[in-house]
């Protein structure tokens, strides 16, 4: 069976996770669950940065002990699991011993020629953790983090990644290392023949308050917080420990002609998982990974989130509100998947009504409300496909290839106005009275609703799951068989249950 390794960012646990958080997530595992239907075997990792200095700073100012600090806000991002139903196969954290020995191991698998040890002085910015170029920063600003840098002057470990400038080139232009979408891969090129420079992987251990990982060999730095993070990748696969036959199977997949390692990430880590983990992981003798999708970021009713505007959203409080699967379908329906996007109650009520309400929802129940009523809830004898479901097939597939998850629920939003226009057109219940048979129709629709219920297991797959459990059906990894038409056979029972998507008492009209 094809192998399918699939990982998120692990993110700071220096505070509770945000909507931001959670439309990565999101992604992740709707790609997870998209490869898992197509019969894949599919690891997907998550985890936390621990080691991070901004978790440290952010512990000590409220007068925490940092270990306790990082077990308390790991977990907020580990419960995202029943709260968006994740489906992670493992959640690594980088306090864990496993990591430190992956991370350490990853470290002197390095090439010494890569690495070279100096007095370095440059522009810090904690927030990034990360040295910037003056002509890097915005009025002498950080871009994320719109505050200025210090001045940090010490001896650090240097890897050089100058001895990969024509070798990452290489790698990002033959899609080798495939970046989505397309023009990321452009900014990156064109990045990269700017000229790469060496770039420091320890800080003293005393900048770093000993929190972290040691660099081997000299106790006296700490790693880099981004050359441990990047190393969860394999270190949540087991490199480095007893037993790595994890890593040996997600990671190298020796066996398997068409390889497949993919990053998720956000559009503000860009150069360490395009430059600096790939060189990283060619000076250590290891594989690369096969693509890096980097999604845009979310603002919350057009503002970016910040602390002191207060507009920072926690999805676990909309999804109290509203239930998982409206959540997982705005964050990738109404939202771009690669661009910018804005977070808005007013929008998510709407779409949350239009497409979960009005449309998923209202047309299951009404067409299975048809073959109750007109069908003593059986399904009728098979009849053909009147809404191109071959060719809604071909399109889902290729939305998926792109990540173009805002492209899946659009075609999936289609096919349900399509059926919907259907009934409207066909009025079942008129021709009912006039004695016409229907059973063709019935039979259209309900297969019709099959394959809306297929489509939406990686999308809303609590969803999926329902709809499919009112036509006795389960959810089967097996896409390629399962999409063909006329695979709901004659004379089987539905079991129709309660509505799908609660109206909203405002849009009662
Ligand atoms: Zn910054």
């Amino acid at each position: 069976m094809n192998k399918y390794y699939i990982s998120t960012a692990i993110p700071y646990v220096n505070g509770k996770p945000h909507v931001g958080h959670a439309l990565e997530y999101v992604q992740t595992d709707a790609m997870a669950r998209y490869q898992r239907l197509l019969g894949k075997d599919v690891f997907f990792l998550t985890g936390t940065d621990e080691n991070s200095l901004k978790n440290v700073q952010a512990a000590e100012k409220l007068g925490q002990n940092v270990q306790q600090f990082v077990d308390e806000y790991y977990k907020t991002f580990y419960d995202f699991k029943d709260i968006l139903n994740i489906s992670f196969d493992d959640f690594i954290r980088t306090t864990e011993k496993r990591h430190f020995i992956g991370a350490q191991k990853l470290w002197t698998n390095f090439k010494a020629e890569d690495l070279e040890k100096k007095k370095y002085k440059g522009l810090y910015c904690v927030g990034c953790e990360a040295f910037y170029k003056e002509d890097e920063l915005e009025n002498g600003k950080c871009s994320e983090h719109k505050t200025e840098p210090e001045i940090v002057e010490e001896e650090n470990w240097f890897f050089k990644l100058s001895n990969y400038q024509e070798k990452l080139k290489e790698l990002v232009e033959k899609n080798i290392i495939k970046i989505t979408p397309e023009f990321r891969k452009n900014e990156w090129l064109a990045f990269i023949d700017r000229g790469l420079e060496d770039f420091s992987i320890s800080r003293s251990a005393e900048r770093a308050h000993n929190w972290g990982v040691k660099v081997p060999g000299d106790e006296n730095q700490i790693m880099y917080v981004w050359v441990d993070a990047l190393s969860n990748y394999i270190t949540g696969l087991n490199f480095g420990s007893a037993d790595e036959s994890l890593f040996s199977k997600y990671w190298e997949q020796k066996d398997q002609k068409d390889r497949e390692v993919v990053h998720v990430i956000g559009k503000g880590i860009g150069k360490f998982h395009v430059l600096y983990w790939p060189a990283m992981l060619i000076s250590a003798g290891l594989s690369l990974p096969t693509l890096e999708f980097i999604h845009g970021y979310l603002t919350v009713e057009g503002e970016k989130m910040s602390k002191s505007i207060g507009n920072v959203v926690d999805p676990k409080d909309v999804v109290e509100k509203y239930g998982t699967d409206a959540v997982r379908y705005y964050l990738l329906g109404a939202v771009s998947s690669t661009k910018d996007g804005d977070f808005s109650i007013s929008r998510f009520e709407d779409f949350y009504t239009a497409h979960l309400v009005n449309g998923i929802g209202n047309l299951t129940s009404r067409i299975l409300t048809m073959i109750e009523k007109y069908n003593e809830n059986k399904i009728p004898k098979v009849a053909e496909d009147i809404f191109e479901t071959a060719k809604f097939w071909v399109d889902y597939d290729i939305a998926f290839a792109k990540f173009d998850f805002e492209e899946v629920i659009k075609n999936i939003n289609s096919l349900v106005s399509k059926i919907d226009v259907k009934i409207s057109e066909e009025k079942p219940w008129a021709k009912v009275k006039t004695g016409e048979n229907i059973s063709v129709l019935l039979y259209q629709l309900v297969e019709g609703l099959r394959h809306l219920a297929l489509s939406l297991v990686p999308i809303i797959p609590e969803t999926a799951k329902k709809i499919l459990a009112q036509l006795n059906l389960e959810i089967e990894n097996n896409l390629a068989e399962k999409k063909n038409w006329g695979l709901l056979k004659e004379g089987n029972e539905i079991k129709k249950a309660e509505i799908l998507f609660v109206r909203l008492e405002k849009h009662i009209i």
